[in-house]
């Protein structure tokens, strides 16, 4: 094999950077430090003059941050990535290091509620203004884009409604009006949908979801050019201090190992619920991107390899019949979380889209009959049977 042979995904997310201590370990080693000391006072000195050539503080850098960072840049295919405490602080740190006072963002509306927030109610008080526009929508996009911008910020699909927006499209808009785009890729997951390769510039997860997927820790990950993240985002990090625990990185890390294997089962079980679930009775919809029903299914086999891990049923009978399903479902749990291997659902309206005005809701198409069920590694044949019971039982 040539040494310049490139490996897959698959394997780079067990390989990649391996940094063995002395003992030679198999599993990467969890590099629980603060501080980093110094043979002597000139290499303290050389440090700190020549910037990054060894770790110094863990708010800037680790061992163990920087093997998850590497690796997660691997299968996204950026030059770089800068790991978070959370997602929130990925998204955060994303925004606040691409604006100024009096810039100008366009956001597509159906968002996560915290990003939701950041944009109209947090960035304001810098003097840094949002625009929504429905993400499905081209024509609002090139009406809100045909005024300069700095930002584009989007989700696709969208929670909890699964809407898939154009990339490639509004990425060449969002250039013409020089903005940067900034894409929150949670609910198409990692690897299986690669904005950077549609026209995106930015990528930002919220690791907590997929990657650890298995409900143990919070994280997340910006992921862009070298000179997006060294210019833009590495004096936000370094100075504010968003930044991960190791143990937390390490977790996540052997998440990463795992990831494909565990995304590509539960989105094919997920296909296999909605098409079984497909025209019950009971519901109104079945939203999933893979659907035929869906009005953007083109689109999305066109940008995501799968159709993702959630899927978000319509009941008729609105939030008491919601409620009334939720409460007996035997296997799969009532949790806002999702990505998890243990199946989760939630009703958007009085839980995480609870803060929202009802005309909001209703912009976003969330009807209080919604239930939003996150796909776990459960057999899907249990779980079509748990949700086929609890549907019984309205
Ligand atoms: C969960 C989530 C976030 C926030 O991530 P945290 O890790 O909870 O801070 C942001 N965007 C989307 C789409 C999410 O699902």
């Amino acid at each position: 094999m040539a040494d310049s042979y490139e490996w897959h995904p698959e394997t780079a997310l067990i390989h990649e950077g391996i940094n063995r201590s002395q003992f030679m370990e198999t599993a990467e080693s969890i590099v629980m430090t603060s501080g980093y000391v110094y043979e002597s006072a000139e290499e303290a000195e050389h440090a700190f003059k020549s910037d990054g050539t060894r770790f110094v503080y863990s708010r800037y850098a680790n061992p163990t941050v920087a093997t998850f960072q590497n690796r997660l840049a691997k299968l996204e295919g950026a030059e770089g990535c800068f790991a978070t405490a959370s997602g929130m602080s990925a998204v955060y740190n994303a925004l606040i290091a691409s604006v100024q006072k009096g810039d100008r963002i366009v956001a597509s509306k159906a968002l996560f509620g915290s990003c939701q927030f950041i944009l109209s109610e947090l960035l304001p008080r810098g003097g840094v203004h949002t625009d929504f526009v429905d993400g499905t929508d081209i024509d609002q996009w090139e009406e809100a884009l045909s005024k300069p911008a700095k930002v584009v910020f989007l989700e696709t699909p969208s929670n909890p409604t699964l809407e898939v927006i154009d990339l490639p499209k509004v990425s060449e808009l969002a250039h013409k009006a020089g903005a940067i785009v900034i894409v929150d890729n949670v609910f198409a997951t990692p690897g299986n949908q690669k904005p950077l390769e549609l026209g995106a510039d930015v990528v930002v997860y919220s690791a907590t979801k997929h990657i650890d997927g298995q409900g143990r820790c919070l994280g997340g990950a910006i992921l862009g050019t070298e000179e997006f993240l060294k210019e833009k985002v590495t004096p936000f990090i370094r100075h504010t201090g968003p930044c991960i625990s190791p143990f937390n990185a390490w977790l996540l890390l052997k998440g990463l190992e795992t990831l494909p294997l565990r995304v590509e089962r539960m989105s094919s079980s997920a296909l296999k619920v909605s098409e079984t679930l497909e025209g019950h009775e009971k519901l109104n919809r079945v939203l999933y991107p893979l659907l035929d029903s869906h009005p953007q299914k083109a689109l999305a086999q066109s940008q995501m390899g799968h159709g993702g891990s959630v899927v978000t049923l319509d009941l008729k009978g609105g939030k008491e019949e919601a409620f009334k399903f939720l409460n007996a479902l035997q296997i799969i749990s009532i949790s806002n979380n999702l990505g998890d291997s243990k199946s989760l659902a939630t009703h958007p309206t009085t839980t995480t889209h609870q803060r929202l005005s009802d005309e909001e809701r209703a912009g976003m198409g969330i009807t209080d009959g919604m239930v939003r069920i996150s796909i776990g590694l459960e057999n899907a044949d249990d779980l079509i049977q748990d949700i086929s019971n609890a549907l019984s039982k309205l």
